[in-house]
């Protein structure tokens, strides 16, 4: 049986463990105390370090626990991961010996220029691509090139489970209701991150099917949001993509 534990990092990073009774694989460790510490308590011995991208926040761990443990290192072969002994491209496969769990890899540029994630038995750990109701700020790349990774992503099973690497839902959650109004998925949705925060439990993971009904980013072809971003831009926007790069821009000054 494989489970995920969110081990905390910083303000808001969570660095996902994904395990059984004895192996673990360590996504994104951009801290190593927190996982050295978590790791030890629970016996686990670790397998591998994945990382999504080049960021200091989801990388700053990695010499201190290949130090520890001696790990092989996955990450985007073409960005600068440190101590990266497995360079990987979109459609490659892993799987490890020690646990019953096989991930493909999906580009998904726009945040960096070669952000990954890793999909596999509807698992997802997306980084800083797709947050629960937001998406990740377009660092590297363009709002085409974000907009189809989304899209990418958006086109998993409605089942999918989505890991992404910050708690940022609740902030995220109004923003998108001051975009999508009436949306009473919303509604029920920032009850319950609330509720959960407040017993100080992650509001993640999400699923692609509450993301489909709740996030902006998702939901560019819809009239409400379609009808925000225009009067935003001050001009009739009927795009999706223009719509993405609108309210993209928006939460960057929200
Ligand atoms: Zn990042
Ligand atoms: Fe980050």
């Amino acid at each position: 049986m494989i489970d995920i534990f969110p081990v905390r990092a910083f303000k808001d990073n969570y660095i996902w463990i994904v395990h059984n009774q004895q192996s673990a694989l360590i996504i994104d460790p951009g801290d190593a105390a927190p996982v050295l510490t978590w790791i030890n308590q629970q016996k686990l011995q670790p397998v591998a370090i994945l990382c999504t991208h080049h960021h200091h926040d989801h990388t700053g761990g990695i010499p201190a626990l290949v130090q520890a443990f001696a790990l092989p290192v996955y990450g985007p072969a073409s960005e600068k991961i440190p101590g990266m002994t497995h360079p990987l491209v979109d459609g490659d496969i892993l799987s490890f010996p020690e646990l019953p769990l096989e991930l493909s890899v999906l580009d998904i540029p726009g945040h960096t220029a070669g952000h990954i994630a890793y999909y596999g038995q509807n698992y997802l750990f997306c980084g800083d691509t797709l947050f629960a109701c937001g998406c990740g700020r377009i660092f590297e790349g363009s709002a085409q090139q974000m907009f189809n990774s989304l899209q990418k992503l958006a086109s998993l099973p409605d089942e999918t489970r989505i890991y992404c690497a910050h708690e940022y839902t609740l902030a995220n959650i109004r923003f998108a209701r001051t975009i999508d109004t009436n949306n009473p998925d919303l509604i029920k949705l920032e009850n319950a991150a609330e509720e959960k925060l407040k017993q100080n439990i992650p509001t993640l993971p999400s699923t692609l099917a509450v993301e489909k009904a709740t996030n902006p980013f998702l939901r560019c072809d819809q009239p409400a949001v379609m009808h925000s971003a225009s009067q935003y831009a001050g001009r009739h926007l009927d795009d999706p993509v223009s719509v993405f790069a609108a309210i993209r821009d928006w939460k960057n000054n929200f």
